[in-house]
């Protein structure tokens, strides 16, 4: 179906798109449910309860003498939490001594290139929550893609001023040119959850409602289109409506239309389901006059 870029009802109708079941949620947080470290917790509470308080007293005392009671009762929870967060750490930095023993080391002369200069071809705009990650379901390595991560992976209008997210687009689309940005959308998003249920009136006291916002075209169409279906099924319909008005927002910019009409540039959508884990994939076809249209779509599963 071909639409013009004025339009905001480009796409074929994604609440038409067969759409595996899933179980509604009950969680509504944005990032998804917390993971459980009570066992950690628990272990690493047990452990400072064993030492010796006087080795508590003797570091206390090279602060103040007020710090030593202190120290040896109603802070000794945030002492556990501080020795779970060392904890923590110690894997991360495991992980990252293997990364440059497996990785960096062993591709010495790329990484090396890289320290240098960049040239990625994909400038990727994904959602910031912590399940969606690009670089380990589409395996982008260190400069292969220039990424920014917002609540709900949403694109303002150019008229809409400078964010975080078109600043990373100016540097990605102007600098180091791009081949192709790619927005990916996902199951579950906590951030489209919050702009489905948020009032007509935002709560600027919000930073979340204030940013999701910017996607209510999208919730104007899914909610127009799959008025009849569950709230759970509306916020799937409006995640991938997102992602459309997004791609649409970015030919606003007029750098980034300029060079999509001269074939610089591809745009694309993805919208990767984590429950499933699947993965669809489409493109923008830019024709002449302004009409775009809808190819290349496909279905990884
Ligand atoms: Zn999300």
């Amino acid at each position: 179906m071909a639409f013009s870029s004025s339009s905001l009802s480009p796409f074929p109708s994604i609440s038409s798109i067969d759409q595996p079941t899933r179980p509604s949620t009950t969680r509504s947080t944005i990032f998804g449910s917390k993971p459980k470290l009570s066992v950690i917790e628990q272990t690493h509470v047990t452990n400072l309860a064993s030492l010796n308080s006087q080795s508590l007293r003797l570091k206390a005392s090279r602060e103040s003498p007020g710090l030593t009671q202190e120290l040896t009762s109603d802070r000794l929870e945030s002492i556990a939490e501080i020795e779970n967060r060392y904890d923590v750490f110690d894997e991360v930095k495991h992980r990252f001594l293997s990364f440059k023993k497996h990785k960096y080391l062993e591709n010495l002369e790329c990484f090396q290139n890289l320290a240098t200069a960049q040239a990625p071809k994909f400038m990727v705009i994904a959602c910031a929550d912590s399940r969606v990650c690009p670089s380990k379901i589409l395996g982008f390595e260190p400069g292969e893609a220039f990424m920014v991560r917002n609540v709900a992976n949403l694109v303002p209008l150019y008229e809409n001023g400078p964010t975080e997210t078109n600043a990373a687009l100016e540097f990605a689309v102007n600098t180091l040119e791009v081949e192709n940005i790619l927005v990916i959308g996902h199951s579950c998003c906590g951030g489209i959850r919050a702009l489905m249920g948020m009032e007509e009136e935002v709560d600027s006291s919000s930073f979340i409602q204030s940013w999701v916002v910017v996607g209510k075209n999208a919730k104007l169409r899914a909610k127009a289109t799959a008025s009849k279906l569950s709230f759970d099924q509306q916020c799937r319909n409006c995640e991938k409506e997102s992602i459309n008005c997004s791609l649409l927002n970015l030919l606003t910019y007029p750098w980034i239309k300029e060079r999509v009409e001269r074939g610089m540039l591809s745009i694309h959508g993805g919208y990767y389901d984590f429950v499933n884990c699947t993965f669809e994939k489409w493109t923008l076809d830019y024709k002449e006059s302004g009409r775009y249209l809808v190819k290349d779509r496909v279905f990884w599963a």
